[in-house]
């Protein structure tokens, strides 16, 4: 019999998979793919109305769906969402941690306000905590699945105008690692994904030149790659950059 972490090569089917912040960008590109894979996907945000439709387009594929507004900084909603995760679609074995907000995050560190660090910092760092602890007992039970947290290479680095924003990821790389030391005997695989500058709406700052930037699909692939490797092997960081440089 083939383990959950991976059926059949590169299919997904029989797998359950969570993603947040699944409504646009990043986190919609790796519902459509994991869906497209065979998996059957829940997506949350906070925005009904782009929830319902891009839930309709996944449908299309076609892949068992189910969409829930839920605020990931909020452990009610969490709490609800993976319970309808399980009750509707089956025993989740993928998370991915990708609900994040930049906008707050940058500018100089000296016009920052408490309430922009308790905004990036609750939705990129906590909420990974948060769903984590809410998932993590059900994968343990099951001694097997995958969490996926989509950091940034602004996890690694330092950048004028970045201090928020990078406090988060930094922090969420440091979840990260400790996460997977005390998962991994349990049989559960925790990864972090830092992409480089992604083209989606996401920054606020301005249509990047889409030529030198990853798209939202290059990063779903490397979901794909870390939901589909040998059951053996586990992938812990993948840094992801354009080609080109920016
Ligand atoms: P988008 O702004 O395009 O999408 C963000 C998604 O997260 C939306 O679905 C949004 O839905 C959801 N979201 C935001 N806040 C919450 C919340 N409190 N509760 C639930 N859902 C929430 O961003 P990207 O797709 O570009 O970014 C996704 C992830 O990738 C983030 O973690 C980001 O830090 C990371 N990243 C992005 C890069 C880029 O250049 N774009 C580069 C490297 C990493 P709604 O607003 O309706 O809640």
């Amino acid at each position: 019999m083939h383990s959950i972490n991976n059926p059949e090569g590169t299919s997904l089917h029989g797998r359950v998979a969570l993603i947040t912040g699944g409504s646009r960008g990043i986190g919609k590109a790796i519902a459509r793919k994991l869906a497209s894979l065979g998996a059957s996907v829940a997506i949350c945000g906070r925005d009904p109305e782009l929830l319902q439709t891009t839930a309709r387009e996944l449908s299309a594929l076609p892949a068992n769906v189910l969409f829930r507004r839920a605020d990931v900084t909020s452990f009610t909603d969490i709490a609800e969402l993976v319970h309808s995760t399980e009750s509707q679609l089956g025993p989740l074995s993928l998370l991915v941690n990708n609900a994040g907000i930049g906008g707050p995050g940058f500018g100089p560190v000296q016009e920052k306000s408490e309430a922009d660090w308790d905004k990036v910092v609750d939705t990129n760092l906590k909420s990974a905590f948060l769903v984590s602890r809410a998932v993590a007992p059900l994968m343990i039970a099951r001694r097997q699945g995958d969490i996926i947290n989509i950091s940034s290479l602004a996890g690694k680095n330092t950048f004028a105008g970045g201090a928020l924003y990078c406090a988060s990821k930094w922090g969420l790389q440091g979840l990260s690692g400790c996460m997977a030391e005390d998962l991994r005997q349990y049989g559960i695989r925790v990864s972090v994904i830092c992409p480089g500058s992604v083209a989606t709406e996401f920054s606020g700052r301005g249509l990047k030149d889409a030529t030198k930037v990853l798209t939202p699909d290059d990063v779903a692939h490397a979901v794909a790659m870390l939901a589909t490797q040998g059951p053996q092997s586990f992938i812990s960081e993948i840094h992801l950059r354009p080609v080109s440089k920016p």
